[in-house]
């Protein structure tokens, strides 16, 4: 087996070097570091790092969190996308709070008690805040722990091969700056495609690259194919408002807001009179278990046709999908 050890010091040697400052780097409050990797799952850094700072100064702990209405947290989260990631530290914030009387668990496996936190976030957050030599294996540490042990075989995080390494590799020492490390280097250097090995400070010890095949390297699960459902979407606007209503509280996106929209969550009618609506194109969107295509619509028109919503001003919109914002960008509302 490759030399845990060696890797371990080589690689911290070069983020003591080169590391990338962010603002949740080195952050006491595990309630900063959690937030932070909760944004940064499906979002990038330089996406993430306004948001923090906003998202921060709003909730600045886990009481103030717990204490907001849960529209007010989706309104902060509005643009990162992914909402299910908002509704899951609201409710973590809550148990926390009531449950922990606000204390956090400082092991991995405590911190997995809590609801909304994972495997990785519970790793990331037992090394980086409380020190422990506990696994932090995402997407990039995947990656670049495979490619140094040469692991050619099908890997997740739970493959024990590659658990047993990074145990190897991770030390008592700031446990959490080595995953800092692995996260740095597989953003900048060990990236998905064509890393740049010329320039690796570990490529000595990486012998993914003594074999020549680092792009083989993760072999993953093949995904499913997602199924593809179609709908229709229609924006009533009128005097700069738009028509929107709140989803359900469950399900789906709970309790953001769009305009009505048919067909793609099982059957349901709306008999359009297309002497009022006017086809503006097709809007794609991908959901986890599904890819979904919608028709759009848009009229101009004061008299809304649907049982259900509110005229809203375009000044002050409530928080909407990211299919929602698509929707409405598609029409003629969005850009007068
Ligand atoms: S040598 Fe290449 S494959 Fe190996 S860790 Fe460095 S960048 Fe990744």
């Amino acid at each position: 087996m490759m030399d845990a050890i060696s890797f371990a010091r080589a690689l911290r040697s070069w983020y003591d070097d080169q590391g990338i400052v962010l603002p949740w780097r080195g952050h006491p409050d595990p309630y900063a570091v959690v937030v932070s990797e909760v944004m940064l799952q499906q979002t990038t850094v330089a996406a993430v790092i306004p948001y923090f700072a906003r998202f921060m100064a709003r909730f600045p702990t886990p009481h103030a969190l717990a204490a907001a209405p849960l529209d007010d947290v989706l309104a902060a989260w509005q643009g990162l996308g992914y909402y299910r990631r908002a509704h899951n530290l609201h409710n973590m914030a809550r148990v926390l709070v009531s449950e922990y009387q606000g204390r956090w668990p400082t092991t991995a496996q405590g911190l997995k008690a809590l609801p909304g936190i994972g495997d990785y976030t519970a790793g990331a957050v037992a090394s980086m805040v409380f020190g422990q030599p506990a696994l932090a294996l995402d997407g990039n540490g995947v990656r670049v722990l495979s490619r140094i042990m040469g692991f050619t075989d099908v890997v997740s995080p739970a493959t024990p091969a590659l658990r047993a390494f990074a145990a190897a590799c991770v030390p008592n020492d700031r446990p959490g700056d080595f995953w800092q490390a692995v996260m740095d280097l597989g953003r900048t250097i060990c990236r998905p495609k064509n890393p740049t090995c010329l320039t690796c400070p570990v490529r000595d010890c990486c012998v993914g690259w003594a074999q020549g095949n680092v792009n083989e390297i993760p072999r993953l699960a093949a995904k499913k194919e997602r199924p593809h459902r179609t709908g229709q979407a229609f924006v009533l606007h009128h005097n700069g408002h738009v028509w929107l209503r709140r989803r359900p509280d469950q399900g789906l996106l709970p309790r953001l807001y769009e305009p009505p929209t048919f067909g793609w969550e099982g059957p349901s009618a709306f008999t359009q009179d297309s002497e009022l609506w006017e086809a503006c194109g097709v809007v794609r969107h991908v959901f986890t278990h599904f890819s979904l295509s919608m028709d759009v619509f848009s009229a101009n028109h004061k008299n809304p046709p649907f049982t259900e919503g509110n005229w809203y001003p375009r000044g002050d919109l409530p928080p909407l999908s990211s299919l929602a914002k698509k929707i409405l960008q598609q029409t003629l509302f969005w850009v007068a």
